[in-house]
């Protein structure tokens, strides 16, 4: 006898339907958004997600779950403040407990060159009325009285930047908050459906190939992060992009300690606690190409080790699982949301190691441009075209990088 035996199934299989107005490659956070947009704003609701493998095994619930909008460049933070907007409402919206928490994420700066840079990223964010305070070592040790903030520490802590709206959001609850409300309206979400080639007609978009089966379409969107240059080498398109492998960890849980997001530019560490409190904490890129999602050790140790120079006190604590993402690098490391030069052939990728955060942004703008074959205005400065024309979208020099 199972107690559960007459529940209804989480993601109910429907047949594959012959043709869609609309298919999206990934059921990842972007993905799935686009579909909720789509049906909710749009009332497009003849539309497929396929994934070639389950819901919500890409990124979306293997990232470090950061939200923010603390950007200097002008498109990035429109973008991700839109995020922000959309994310203090998603729960009640998509109906799904999606967690988010609006704890603070402090960058620490270690030296006076990188409170300057904090000075002027904050004063780029209060012009958009978005709340941004500098720190003095004095307000982060009573803020956050585990981080070591001797002058005689490894890294001396100097200051740092608040933004109290950025906080962390339950990663797998977005993807099944977007996909249950957008299969509510309609949506098609296949998983195990891999796509194996798109076909084009006369510079459209014609059909989609996958495990299942043929799809035609006229619309076909690309959420698909470290796939997408396969993706888009299926119809001769080079994608300016580079995959390589992110990590992160949790420890075992232990109380609370740390209630809000640290992030130290230096050595692209951050760390947070989560409710159940483990620490999650990731670090950079590996440094060269990969497309398997097994990491560096030698990644995981400096995470390690750059987390002890700042955190002395977490010495005992024992690592409980490391996983990576491949994530999709793009030369500016900003976001590609854009028209190709294939009619209906749309690209959301490149978001590196911070397209969490923007996920309900992301997924908005992908509706509205699929929808209309237009550009919606926060995607103006993210079309493929930048890397000709040379208009790229470039945080870099503009303060520690923060994640
Ligand atoms: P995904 O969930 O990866 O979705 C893409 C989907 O496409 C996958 O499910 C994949 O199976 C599918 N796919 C690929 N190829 C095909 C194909 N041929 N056919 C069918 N399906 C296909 N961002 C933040 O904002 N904050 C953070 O704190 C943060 N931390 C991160 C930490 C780590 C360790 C990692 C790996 C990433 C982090 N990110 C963070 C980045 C963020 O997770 C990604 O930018 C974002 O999730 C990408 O969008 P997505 O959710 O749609 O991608």
């Amino acid at each position: 006898w199972r107690s559960n035996a007459h529940w209804p199934e989480a993601l109910p299989e429907r047949p594959l339907k012959p043709s869609y107005d609309a298919v999206i490659v990934g059921a990842g956070g972007h993905g799935l958004a686009a579909a909720w947009y789509l049906a909710s704003q749009h009332g497009m609701t003849n539309i497929a997600v396929v994934d070639k493998g389950w819901l919500g095994g890409g990124n979306v619930a293997r990232n470090t779950t950061i939200v923010r909008s603390n950007y200097f460049h002008p498109a990035r933070r429109a973008m991700t403040n839109r995020a922000l907007e959309l994310w203090r409402g998603l729960s009640q919206e998509l109906n799904y407990n999606v967690m988010f928490s609006p704890r603070g994420i402090i960058n620490l700066a270690h030296s006076s060159s990188q409170m300057d840079d904090l000075a002027r990223r904050g004063n780029a964010m209060m012009v958009d009325g978005v709340g941004a305070e500098l720190l003095s070592v004095e307000d982060i040790r009573r803020r956050v009285p585990i981080l070591d903030t001797d002058p005689q520490a490894r890294h001396p802590i100097v200051g740092g930047m608040v933004q109290h709206e950025a906080g962390t959001a339950r990663h797998d609850a977005v993807a099944w908050g977007y996909a249950r409300a957008a299969m509510a309206l309609g949506v098609d979400i296949f998983q195990n459906c891999e796509v194996t080639g798109i076909e084009t007609r006369e510079g459209r978009v014609e059909s989609v190939n996958t495990g299942r089966g043929r799809i035609a379409t006229p619309r076909l969107a690309l959420c698909a992060a470290g796939g997408t240059s396969h993706l888009a080498r299926m119809v001769g398109l080079t994608m300016p992009l580079e995959n390589h492998l992110l990590q992160a960890c949790v420890t075992e849980p232990v109380k609370p300690v740390l209630d809000c997001i640290v992030t130290h530019g230096v050595h692209n560490f951050y760390i947070s606690q989560t409710d159940k409190g483990e620490l999650v904490l990731g670090g950079d890129i590996d440094g060269y190409n990969n497309a398997t999602s097994v990491g560096d050790p030698r990644t995981f140790e400096e995470i390690a080790r750059v987390c002890l120079s700042l955190f002395p006190g977490f010495e005992q604590l024992r690592v409980m699982r490391t996983w990576g993402g491949v994530v999709d690098m793009s030369m500016d490391g900003s976001p590609i949301l854009s028209h190709t030069s294939i009619d209906g052939l749309y690209v959301n990728a490149g978001w590196c190691y911070g397209g969490f955060k923007a996920t309900p942004a992301a997924g908005e703008v992908l509706a509205a441009m699929i929808a209309t074959d237009t550009t919606p205005s926060l995607a103006a400065e993210f079309g493929l075209d930048r890397f000709t024309t040379g208009a790229v979208v470039s945080e870099e020099g503009h303060g520690p990088r923060p994640w």
